[in-house]
Parts: structure tokens; sequence; C-alpha cells
């Protein structure tokens, strides 16, 4: 990689590892009593990963916007005092002098709504499912200028370089993106640089594999079927939770993410969710837009406004993938 953005993606690189170290930890201190119902682990790590990541942005880019997932009005709220008590011990681990107040602060650091020539968008947590089930999440953030990703580093601790061999011990992977100019991977295991990545070659359709959500009501699992099938694609599917799945395909463990919405819903994706992982997935030399082909348009605010679902390839069988959507739904 070259030099330009050189503090934006170092700190924002930084960020999220240093927030994947907070949400580890709190899954870790919450160890058994992550259970189904009980959100409040999510709730502690989604707020300590915004705190932390928010309060490095404000330090270093104080004039940036950021669009992020979460505000501090809950944590403020007398009821949720012992979350609040957690999310602030998680945070002190890392900021020795943190008070609550400090701490809204810096989420609320979080809370612009609208579309500016430049801004960061962030999920501190994106697959809270995933977190929950000790499966796939991402800690996400993006800087976005004039409407397009040019920075993005995604964290996904759980996520194994090789999906077909998920060896617990290698699990945990970081991602920094620069447009134009690739993406790196580290691990976040092993004290080594991080180095270049690429979409897969893959050129014959029905050779991809590809990946879609795991949770059934968040994509068509019955539309993707219906187009593997026209593509002639005998792989399964690789189901991950959150952007996780951009990281599988910018590695070439797949070469196909579908977001599908079900038929008769209408959902309106949000920026946070896709910002980074799709620039992942280009600098690496992939293809991402919505279900019909069009770009993603991250001039409206908080939401993906003009776009419906999600497709992101290795690029060369991104047009047959548009071709048999277009066919499956027409
Ligand atoms: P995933 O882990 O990829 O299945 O998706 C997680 C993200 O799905 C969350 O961050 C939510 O913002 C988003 N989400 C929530 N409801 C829906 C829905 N009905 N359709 C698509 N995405 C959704
Ligand atoms: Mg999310």
């Amino acid at each position: 990689m070259s030099e330009s953005y050189e503090q934006e993606r170092t700190v924002a690189f930084e960020a999220v590892q240093a927030a994947a170290t907070l949400t580890e930890s709190v899954r870790e201190s919450m160890g058994e009593v992550l259970k189904k119902d009980d959100r409040s682990p999510v709730t502690v790590a989604d707020f300590g990963s915004q705190a932390l990541i928010c309060r490095a942005l404000m330090e270093t880019f104080p004039q940036d916007p950021v669009i992020a997932e979460e505000d501090s009005s809950a944590l403020r709220n007398p009821d949720n005092t012992d979350v609040r008590d957690q999310v602030l011990e998680h945070v002190q681990a890392h900021h020795e002098a943190a008070t609550p107040e400090g701490v809204y602060a810096w989420i609320d650091h979080g809370t612009a709504r609208e579309y500016s020539d430049r801004f960061w968008t962030l999920d501190p947590i994106d697959g809270t499912k995933g977190f929950v089930r000790g499966d796939q999440y991402a800690i996400a953030l993006a800087l976005i200028e004039n409407g397009i990703p040019q920075v993005a580093a995604l964290c996904c601790p759980h996520l194994p370089p090789d999906l077909a061999d998920d060896d617990p011990d290698t699990r945990g992977q970081a991602f920094l993106a620069v447009r134009g100019e690739g993406t790196l991977q580290r691990s976040l295991n092993q004290d080594t640089e991080p180095t270049p990545i690429h979409t897969s070659n893959t050129t014959e359709p029905s050779q991809s594999r590809f990946t879609e959500s795991f949770v059934s009501s968040h994509s068509s699992h019955d539309l993707a079927v219906e187009v593997a099938e026209r593509l002639g694609i005998t792989a399964d599917p690789f189901r991950l939770d959150s952007q996780a799945k951009y990281a599988a395909v910018a590695t070439g463990n797949a070469d196909i993410y579908l977001r599908l919405p079900r038929p008769g819903t209408d959902y309106t994706e949000r920026i946070w969710d896709h910002a980074a992982g799709a620039l992942v997935v280009e600098a690496a030399g992939g293809t991402v837009t919505d279900m019909h082909g069009s770009p993603l348009d991250f001039t409206h605010g908080r939401l993906l406004k003009q776009n419906t679902g999600i497709v992101a390839t290795n690029g060369a069988v991104h047009q047959d993938v548009i071709d048999a959507l277009e066919a499956s739904t027409s």
C-alpha cells in the first residue's frame, strides 16, 4: 500500500482491534452467563466498542462526524446502572481515567445522522446474534468521502483464515482496506505483519461457493437456492453472521455474498452494515452492488435508501449472479 490516508488507516485499524479486545474480554468475563435471552453481555460489548472507537476518532479527527449504530440514552437510564458499570470497567481497562460522563460523550460522538462530504460510519458489534451464539461477529469502521468508502477497518474476532477448516486456534482476523491500494489481512493471534489479500480467481459460476446470513430473516435462503441452481452451484453455502461474509469473499473463501430481501418484506439496509465490508471486498479485487447491479449509494444518511439487497463477488462472476437474480425475480 502507498501512503494515502496514513493517519486514518492507522487510527481505524488500531481502534477496531482494541475494540475487539474489549468485546472478547466481555465474552470471557460473562463465561457461561451468555445464555439465550440475556442481552446484557452484547449490550456491554456494543457500548464499550463504540466508546473506544469514537474516542480514538474524536482525538485524532475531532471535526469528522460519525454515524454509528448506538447512542448513550439507554445507558444513562438509572435502571441500567449495572450495565453502565460493566461498560465503564471494560473501557477503563483501556483508559484508566474514564468516567461515566466521558463514556457517554464518546458514545454520543457517534450520533451524527445526516450525510456530509466526509464522515465515518461504525457498527460497534455487527452480528449481535452471532456474538451471543459464540459464532461470527464483526467490528466495522469506514471513512466515507463524497459518498464513497475510502478507508475500511474490519475486525472479525472469530473468523478462521480457512472456513473449510475452522481450527479454533486460528480464529481472529483483522482487515484494512484503502480504495485503490488493496486490502491487508492480519491474524489477531500472531504478531505478524499484515499481508495483501485478493478475491478468488473463480471464473466459472458453477464452481462458486456463496455465503449468506445465518439468520434467515435477514436474507432469503430460498431465493439464494434458486439463484444457485440457475448458476449450477452445488457447494453448500457458508452461513455466517455479520460482515464476516464480506471478509469471506475478500479472502477467496467464498466467491459470492448474497443478501436478498425476503419476498413481501421491506427492509432498508443500514450503511454501517456494508460500508467497511464492501470496501474490503472491492480493494481486494471484487465487486459490490445491490441485487439489481446498482452501486451502493452512501449519500442518504444512515440508510442505503436507493438500494435493495446486496451482491458482493470476486468480480469475475458478478454479472452472471446479477443476471441469474434478474431471471429468478422477474
Ligand atoms: P447478518 O449478521 O448479516 O445476518 O446481519 C446483521 C445485520 O442485519 C444487523 O446489523 C441488522 O442491522 C441487520 N438487519 C436487521 N433486520 C434485518 C432484515 N430484516 N433484513 C436484513 N438485515 C437486517
Ligand atoms: Mg450490524
